[in-house]
């Protein structure tokens, strides 16, 4: 099926790895441009020239998306190199996983930063050019947790579910303006967090292999497919709502995560 993305122009945050990396290279796969943004330009550049895309389809820009001028910046730079910008990708992030008394404030506010933030100062940003495009989009990346928090991520989980506020009234408020606004929520994806995670579970002198271990926690999680999942299987919604074959989809939200979601 043509998903109606050829010469699309769609920002990507969080382009070098992970969920992000793997929606930039399914886009170009479909023949769309992509504006990859990161804080890290070395690593950025690394990442997409494995892509091996095409250089005149993609454009690295490096931003924290914390930071409203650098998102500014990175927003009208792209869209002027390619002449337009018809969809967004908020997806850059990580989480804090960390007990309440463990927590600062320092923390908290870092926290809400690059999760409320990370994602309002792009759409912010891009909603000019997303209200001319004929088919704009925006889709957040977000967490199963917004809707099932979690012990030891009090704090990602209260900033998830705030994102997943704000991505429901902008479908309303911005729907008017042609913009659609969804939501990708995931459960546990095998990417660079959970890499590091494991680096500190080995570091700590943990013994399992990355499969067995990754295995247990997939199993003490109670995810139905008994495995992580894969930045592809991410990668594929997040696609398919930018679609413009998505036209009667806004407000709403995926959950992709082996069929962990326990709540509605
Ligand atoms: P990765 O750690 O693999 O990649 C994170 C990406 O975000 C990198 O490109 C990183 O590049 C970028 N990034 C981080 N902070 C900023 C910033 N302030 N400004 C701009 N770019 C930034 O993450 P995943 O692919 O696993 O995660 C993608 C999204 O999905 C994140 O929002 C994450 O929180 C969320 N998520 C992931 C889950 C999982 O199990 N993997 C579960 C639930 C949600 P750089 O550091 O160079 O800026």
């Amino acid at each position: 099926m043509d998903l109606q993305l050829t010469d699309r122009t769609v920002l990507v945050t969080g382009a070098s790895s992970g969920v992000g990396l793997a929606v930039t290279d399914m886009l170009l796969q479909e023949g769309a441009r992509v504006i990859a943004v990161a804080r890290d330009r070395g690593r950025l550049d690394d990442a997409t020239r494995a892509l091996g895309a095409d250089p005149s389809r993609l454009l690295a820009a490096e931003a924290d998306v914390t930071i409203r001028t650098e998102v500014e910046e990175a927003v009208t730079a792209g869209a002027a190199h390619f002449g337009s910008l018809d969809a967004v990708v908020c997806n850059a992030g990580r989480s804090l996983m960390a007990p309440l008394s463990e927590t600062t404030d320092e923390q908290v506010r870092d926290e809400l930063e690059l999760k409320v933030f990370g994602a309002w100062n792009v759409i912010r940003a891009a909603r000019a050019h997303l209200a001319a495009s004929s088919v704009g989009a925006v889709v957040n990346t977000n967490a199963i947790l917004a809707k099932q928090p979690e012990a030891k991520l009090a704090i990602t989980s209260a900033a998830r579910a705030a994102l997943l506020n704000l991505s429901r009234t902008l479908g309303e408020e911005l729907a008017p303006e042609g913009i659609r606004v969804n939501s990708v929520n995931l459960g546990l994806i095998d990417t660079g967090q959970w890499r590091r995670r494991y680096e500190a579970y080995r570091s700590e002198g943990g013994a399992q292999d990355y499969d067995t271990w990754s295995a247990e926690i997939a199993a003490d999680r109670g995810i139905s497919v008994g495995r992580f999942g894969r930045a592809e299987e991410v990668a594929f919604a997040i696609v398919s709502l930018l679609s413009p074959r998505a036209s009667y989809i806004t407000g709403a939200h995926i959950d992709v995560g082996g069929g962990v979601t326990r709540q509605p």
